[in-house]
C-alpha cells in the first residue's frame, strides 16, 4: 500500500484538477484578455506525460479527476487522454473522472466522454441572452453551447451549470437561470469573480456581486435551507425549498473553506498549485522528463504536498483586490 498524500495540516489530498492546455476558443472577459499570447507547445505536457502524471497521483491516492483548462476539449487528441484514464475507473482506484468545460465542443464530443466514464461535467454558462453570451464570451455562440448541454443530457451525463455572479450583467437573470436549470434537471453553482491575471481593463471589483446579496435575492422568492454537503472545496450547497433544487454558492472571497481543502492544482505546464490562491508553486515537469522511472517524480509529488499553505489571502475587504495572483485562470484551470 502506498502511503497517502497528507499534507502538514493533516489534509488528505484525493481531489487533482489539471489543466490540459491554456488555450480556448472563447475570451471571456474576466478570464482572458482579447489577445492572450499562449504557451509554446514544447511547454505543455504532451497527453502520454499527463497519463503519467495524473496515474501517478491516482496511485498515491488521488480518487476524483476534473480536467479543466483553458477549454480541455480544444486540446487535440484529448479524447484518447479521456480513455486512458477509463482503465483508473475500472480498476476501481479512481471513483470519478469529469470535466469544466465552456460547452462549445461537446456537440461532437458528449458520447465519447459518456463512454469513457464521464458521468457528471460541469457547463460555464453566464446567461441565456444570445447577445449577452457574445459580449461576454467575446467569440462564444450560445446555440452552440445549448447544443452541447442537449448533447450531454441524452448522452446520460449529469450537467451543473457554473455562472459567475457579475453585477450589472446577469444580476436580472438570477430567476430565469434558477428557472431555466430546474425545468432541466440541471444542477446549479454561482462563483464570485476572482481577482486572477492581468486580463486589460477590465475592472473586477466592479464587477463582484457578492453571493450573499445573491442568496438574500433568492430568499425574496424561495424559502432558503443550508445543506451541510461539503466536498472539501469552496462551494457551499443550499436547498430551494419551492423546487426542491439544490444551488451552489462558491465564494471564495468571502468564505473561509481552507481547513477542509483536499485539491491540489496541475498546470498545462506541469507546475503543481497547492492553493489556488497563493503564487508558491513547484515544477512536476522537470522530475518527470528527467527520468522514466516515477521515483523522482514521487518526490516531488511528496514535498510539493508538504508545502501546501494552510489557506489563501483573498480580500476584497478594503476595496483593492488584495492578495491577487498574476497568473489567469486558464492557465491554473479554475
Ligand atoms: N474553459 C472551461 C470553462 O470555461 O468552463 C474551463 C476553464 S475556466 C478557467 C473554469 C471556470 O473558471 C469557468 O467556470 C469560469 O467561469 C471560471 N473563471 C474564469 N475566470 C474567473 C474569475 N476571474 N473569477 C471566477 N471564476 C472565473
Ligand atoms: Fe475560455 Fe473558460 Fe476562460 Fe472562458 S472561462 S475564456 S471559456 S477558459
Amino acid at each position: 500500500m502506498e502511503s497517502p498524500l497528507i499534507d502538514p495540516f493533516a489534509r488528505a489530498i484525493t481531489y487533482l484538477r489539471v489543466s490540459v492546455t491554456d488555450r480556448c476558443d472563447f475570451r471571456c472577459v474576466y478570464c482572458m484578455s482579447e489577445n492572450m499570447t499562449f504557451l509554446p507547445k514544447k511547454d505543455l505536457l504532451t497527453l502520454e506525460e499527463l497519463d503519467r502524471m495524473c496515474s501517478n497521483f491516482v496511485r498515491l491516492g488521488v480518487e476524483k479527476l476534473r480536467i479543466t483548462g483553458g477549454e480541455p476539449l480544444v486540446r487535440r487528441g484529448i479524447m484518447t487522454f479521456f480513455d486512458a484514464m477509463s482503465r483508473h475507473l475500472e480498476s476501481g482506484a479512481l471513483k470519478e473522472l469529469t470535466l469544466t468545460t465552456n460547452g462549445s465542443q461537446l456537440e461532437k464530443y458528449a458520447s465519447d466522454l459518456y463512454a469513457a466514464g464521464v458521468r457528471r461535467i460541469n457547463v460555464s454558462l453566464d446567461t441565456l441572452d444570445d447577445e449577452k453570451f457574445a459580449e461576454i464570451t467575446r467569440w462564444g455562440r450560445l446555440p452552440q453551447v445549448m447544443r452541447g448541454i442537449d448533447a450531454a443530457q441524452r448522452a446520460g451525463m449529469r450537467v451543473k451549470i457554473n455562472t459567475v455572479a457579475l453585477a450589472g450583467f446577469n444580476e436580472v437573470e438570477l430567476f430565469t437561470l434558477q428557472a431555466w436549470c430546474a425545468s432541466r434537471d440541471i444542477d446549479l453553482t454561482f462563483i464570485e469573480v476572482m481577482p486572477m491575471g492581468d486580463i486589460g481593463n477590465e475592472d473586477r471589483i466592479t464587477q463582484y456581486w457578492s453571493l450573499k446579496d445573491l442568496r438574500a435575492r433568492l430568499e425574496e422568492r424561495f424559502t432558503v435551507s443550508d445543506l451541510a454537503d461539503n466536498t472539501g472545496g469552496p462551494a457551499r450547497y443550499i436547498r430551494l425549498e419551492e423546487t426542491g433544487q439544490k444551488i451552489g454558492l462558491i465564494t471564495p472571497l468571502s468564505h473561509n473553506f481552507c481547513e477542509s481543502c483536499n485539491r491540489v492544482r496541475i498546470t498545462c505546464t506541469g507546475e503543481i498549485y497547492t492553493c489556488l490562491g497563493q503564487e508558491g508553486h513547484s515544477d512536476l515537469r522537470g522530475p518527470l522528463r528527467a527520468s522514466s522511472d516515477d521515483a523522482q517524480l514521487e518526490i516531488a509529488i511528496r514535498a510539493a504536498i508538504g508545502l501546501k499553505p494552510k489557506g489563501h489571502d483573498f480580500d476584497y475587504s478594503r476595496q483593492t483586490a488584495a492578495g491577487q495572483v498574476s497568473r489567469h485562470m486558464s492557465h491554473t484551470g479554475g
